[in-house]
């Protein structure tokens, strides 16, 4: 099902920055379909009753922003786009809301944190470029595991693996910075030492200034359900050692989170690349808007 709405505000402020305090999803539900989606809990409350397949589209997204920005005009904190679902899902075909909101972004020279697992993001290259012109922009590409038949199995409609992360060269030198989000490592099927030196040698040949790097957390426990029986009927012989690591708890355990660290530690200093990624926190207020 998908359900067009007028929404009455898109800009939102979270409690916690991660990374940043404000962000704008110009859909609800994502048919990215990524088994770990913690977002999937906010449907529950809306009696949706599949995130991946019942989407609500905000059509009016873009003159939403520009009331909203132009009330803050004296206050321009970075958003970010993609923060609970992705910009750039295949509903974005058709729709073109992307477009329309990175011109706005452009009119008022407000900074943005663009993440996504789509290599639609591409279409948007002209505009995104425009943008960094006038304003910092900030990507991402958030990557879960590089084996491409298990990321088949956990993102079955995201850009693979190695696609997403080498159109990230792309975007570097033209943007502020560009980004790997690492996560959600998945215990045992996604954080062996080889798979992530994978990930981190095509992130330094793709020009990546930063790897930012979490293990899965579960944290509700209907999605918790669903994630162990795709980990029972996918790998077997791994299931009984990875519910054991979330059966009491969200988030893996101490003597885990060591040994995964570890090996990210060790990849730091032997790609060099670390967790850099420094959010907006001043805006400059330019003296005039630059209108189109
Ligand atoms: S792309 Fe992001 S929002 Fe979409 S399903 Fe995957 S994790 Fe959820």
């Amino acid at each position: 099902m998908v359900k067009e709405i007028f929404a009455k505000t898109v800009i939102h402020k979270h409690n916690k920055a991660f990374p940043v305090l404000h962000d704008l999803n110009p859909y609800r539900g994502c048919t990215i379909g990524c088994k770990y989606c913690f977002a999937q809990y906010s449907h529950f409350y809306l009696d949706l009753d599949n995130f991946f397949r019942d989407i609500i589209v905000k059509t009016n997204a873009a003159e939403r922003l520009d009331i909203e920005l132009n009330k803050k005009k004296k206050k321009k904190e970075q958003i970010k786009i993609g923060g609970v679902t992705d910009a750039y899902q295949h509903l974005e075909k058709k729709y073109l809301l992307m477009p329309k909101i990175l011109k706005i972004f452009k009119k008022y020279r407000v900074p943005i944190f663009l993440s996504t697992k789509s290599d639609l993001i591409l279409r948007d290259f002209e505009l995104i470029k425009q943008l960094s012109k006038v304003t910092d922009v900030d990507i991402a590409v958030s990557i879960s595991c590089f084996d491409e038949k298990n990321a088949k199995i956990f993102e079955p409609n995201a850009t693979s693996p190695s696609k997403r992360i080498e159109l990230l060269e792309k975007f570097s030198g033209i943007c502020r910075s560009v980004s790997v989000l690492n996560m959600p490592i998945i215990p045992y099927i996604s954080d062996s030492y080889e798979e992530l030196d994978q990930i981190f040698e095509l992130s330094k040949k793709s020009k990546v200034d930063s790897i930012i790097s979490y293990p899965l957390h579960l944290r509700n426990l209907r999605v918790k359900a669903d994630f162990f029986e795709i980990v029972r009927q996918n790998f077997p012989e791994k299931a009984r050692e990875f519910i054991n690591l979330y059966e009491n708890s969200s988030s893996p355990s101490k003597e885990y989170g060591e040994g995964l660290y570890e090996k990210i530690f060790s990849l730091r200093k032997k790609y060099n690349l670390f967790d850099n990624y420094k959010p907006i926190t001043k805006i400059k207020i330019p003296n005039q808007l630059e209108l189109f």
